[in-house]
């Protein structure tokens, strides 16, 4: 590594320890990603903050499961490894929504697939006990975190154990590790053994018993067996996510039992801006020749939070991060900018500012009481809650001190938004549409059908036409040329393929046209994930239609995409079959009609009358 290199990463090889006088690691970091020395990356930014602990840390990004002498190149370390899938679910960076291999993967350089293994946390614990026998194995990350209980898996169509069980690590940490890292850490090197420590908050771990008043849910065998068990355990282990007041979970499998311990309590301003302090170069390793497509998109970006309080039934980062908004505070974010100014490729323009959501940024729940008691999923789903302090004059403030930053030409944000809290936050919304939108505001209605939003926990369509409307209005008024990419998700539970067509009505209506489909993907641990499983509402009992079938999910992409001519066979599909025939003209009007073949007249249908 050069002069201006050292130090600027973690080591990622021998050389690069010796160059620090270490010979041995007391860390050592395991990823399925290209190490890129970024907050936006879980491992850089836990191995950071054990650096800044005083601790040898390394990184053993992407290595090669079926080679065991990869795992040793750094040694082995004196503490534990510390193992994640990167900031994906491996399953679902290998396998598209139909599960068809992927043949690309952004957090590779080349945006080469093939760089880590299916079931990543799995194949790295097990090749990091085949190298180093005895050493504690710590598991986390998306993967591990989603996947702490029996869960359904989509890729398997079934129900998995554990992963703790299938990995046979020693600790699982779950949701963002901060806390529980550094801690267990620190009583590591105190000499404490990993089995003991049993008492960490946002910890899972196998044990003969749990801790005094722990919520037994059903065992993996029952939730296996029933999907009236799995709605139970789901539903008993969402009233327990509360860091301030849930109890621990015990689930058995067989006759082990997997104890996973409250959620990590969120972190406060002070412990934020201690972590987004840390010395990242914010550059990909420097033995990387090619570049890495997720680096490209998170460079010239500021994470201003984290967590969301809107519990989208399909989101994992809700489920991930957790419900309470912890904000940076304003001069964390500016010094991050100032930094990010002097990065040598830094043009002036600053590509996001934000988080899950970013509108969240500096809300809070202004009840404490009420917080530590809630059991409630969503602080926006059905109604906003009155605790929700809403108000936008922390998020207005620091988006104008920031892009009067003398280096700053251009700032913008791309996270998403909540459209929902459009009147709440009249200044942040009108600053938005004037300097933060760049041509294209990227929005998330996600279906326009209140029976689908209601499933997904997402305002109704009613909503999103105000913002539409508003949106509009607002660019119009300054002269602007911007408009709305909305993103709707096709085949989601409670989404019927006449649902569909009303959704394909609703963007016709608008002026809307979706340029990419998300194909709902059961992922683990979401709520959505349960009720596909189940087949109904783990909360309300309610029986949801679940869209299995191959050609009903094709047919519901094809009607979002109906202006496109490649889906006019599968648009004429799914309107004949629920005698809807009499739209045809109206959803494919837009269409070059060629010689298709799959126009044929229609047969009568009895008609049926248009849902809103
Ligand atoms: S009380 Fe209301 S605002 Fe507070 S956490 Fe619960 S839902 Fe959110």
């Amino acid at each position: 590594m050069s002069e201006t290199n050292q130090h600027k990463f973690i080591p990622c090889s021998r050389a690069e320890m010796t160059e620090r006088g270490w010979d041995e690691l007391d860390v050592l970091f395991i990823t399925g990603d290209a190490y890129i020395d970024h907050p936006a990356f879980g491992t850089s930014l836990l191995a950071r903050l054990l650096e800044d602990e005083g601790l040898r840390v390394g990184i053993l990004a992407q290595p090669d499961w079926r080679d065991p002498e990869a795992f040793k190149i750094m040694g082995r370390p004196r503490l534990f490894a510390a193992i994640s899938a990167g900031a994906m679910d491996s399953m679902v960076n290998h396998y598209t929504a139909s599960k068809k291999v992927r043949n690309d993967d952004a957090y590779t350089p080349g945006g080469q697939s093939g760089a880590r293994p299916n079931r990543a946390v799995i194949a790295y614990t097990a090749a990091v006990k085949g190298a180093f026998k005895g050493l504690p194995t710590v598991i986390g990350g998306i993967e591990a975190s989603l996947r702490r209980l029996a869960h359904y898996d989509y890729w398997d169509n079934k129900v998995r154990r554990s992963v703790l069980v299938d990995s046979k690590a020693d600790l699982l940490l779950f949701g963002m590790a901060e806390s529980a890292l550094t801690t267990l850490a620190r009583r590591l090197l105190a000499g404490e053994l990993i089995d003991t420590i049993t008492d960490l908050r946002g910890t899972a771990y196998i044990a003969k018993d749990g801790p005094d008043g722990a919520v037994e849910l059903p065992s993996y065998e029952e939730v296996n067996g029933s999907t009236d068990a799995y709605n139970k355990a789901f539903k008993l282990a969402a009233e327990e996510k509360n860091p301030f007041s849930g109890k621990a979970l015990l689930q058995l499998h067989g006759a082990r039992l997997v104890v996973v311990n409250p959620p990590a309590m969120p972190l406060d301003e002070e412990q934020l801006d201690r972590i987004y302090a840390l010395p990242f170069s914010k550059q990909p390793h420097p033995s990387y020749r090619e570049a890495i497509p997720a680096y490209a998109q998170i460079k010239f970006s500021i994470t201003s939070h984290r967590g969301c309080c809107g519990g989208c039934a399909f989101c994992a980062i809700t489920h991930h991060q957790g419900k309470t908004i912890q904000s940076r505070s304003e001069q964390s974010v500016r010094d991050e900018l100032d930094r990010l100014s002097r990065h040598p490729e830094f043009r002036g323009t600053v590509t996001d500012v934000g988080g899950p959501t970013a509108n969240m940024y500096g809300m809070r729940c202004s009840n404490p009481q009420a917080q530590a008691a809630c059991r409630r999923e969503s602080c926006l789903y059905p109604q906003i809650c009155k605790h929700l302090d809403t108000r936008d004059d922390r998020a207005v403030d620091l988006l104008r001190k920031l892009r009067k930053h003398p280096a700053v030409k251009h700032l913008f944000v791309a996270s998403g938004i909540r459209f929902d809290l459009l009147n709440r936050q009249p200044d942040y919304f009108a600053d938005l549409i004037k300097h933060h939108v760049g041509g294209l505001l990227k929005v998330a209605p996600e279906s326009s059908s209140p029976k689908v939003t209601k499933v997904m926990r997402k305002p109704g369509p009613q909503v999103f036409e105000k913002f539409l409307q508003k949106f509009r209005e607002q660019s119009q008024k300054l002269g602007k040329k911007q408009s709305i990419i909305p993103y709707f998700i096709s085949s989601h539970p409670g989404c019927t393929l006449n649902d569909m067509i009303d959704v394909a009505l609703f963007l016709k209506e608008h002026n809307l046209r979706v340029e990419q489909v998300q194909e709902f993907t059961p992922t683990p641990g979401s709520l959505a994930t349960c009720i596909y499983h189940t087949g109904r509402d783990p909360f309300s009992g309610e029986v949801v239609h679940v869209p299995l079938n191959a050609n009903e999910r094709r047919q519901q992409k094809a009607l979002l995409l109906c202006h496109l001519p490649v889906n006019r066979k599968d648009v004429l599909a799914a309107l004949r079959q629920c005698g809807r025939e009499e739209l045809i003209g109206r959803l494919t009007s837009n269409q070059d009609r060629g010689t298709d073949k799959a126009v044929k007249p229609v047969r009568q249908k009895a008609r049926r009358p248009r849902r809103k």
